[in-house]
């Protein structure tokens, strides 16, 4: 998905230019792409609108752990008593 620099900058904006998970990162509008990226409060998947009221910053490794754990849930086995 393509955002023009100024949709971009409202999405930092609104979420104070942090990541939304975790411990909540500073990351800059500049580095949209590189170090985050937009995620969504209602995934698109789920019929959630992409546009600004669904949008969210996420830094890359939030985005890429998000994934990894929906993919990867069947693996948490160790912790067994
Ligand atoms: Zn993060």
């Amino acid at each position: 998905m393509a955002y023009t620099p100024k949709e971009i900058l409202a999405v930092w904006h609104k979420c104070n230019g942090r990541c939304v998970y975790g411990e909540r990162i500073l990351v800059k509008p500049e580095e949209y792409s590189i170090t985050w990226e937009i995620d969504y409060a209602i995934p698109l998947s789920k019929e959630g609108k992409d546009d600004l009221p669904n949008q969210l910053v996420a830094c890359i490794k939030h985005n890429r752990q998000k994934g990894a754990r929906q993919r990867d849930s069947s693996d948490v086995g160790y912790g067994a008593t």
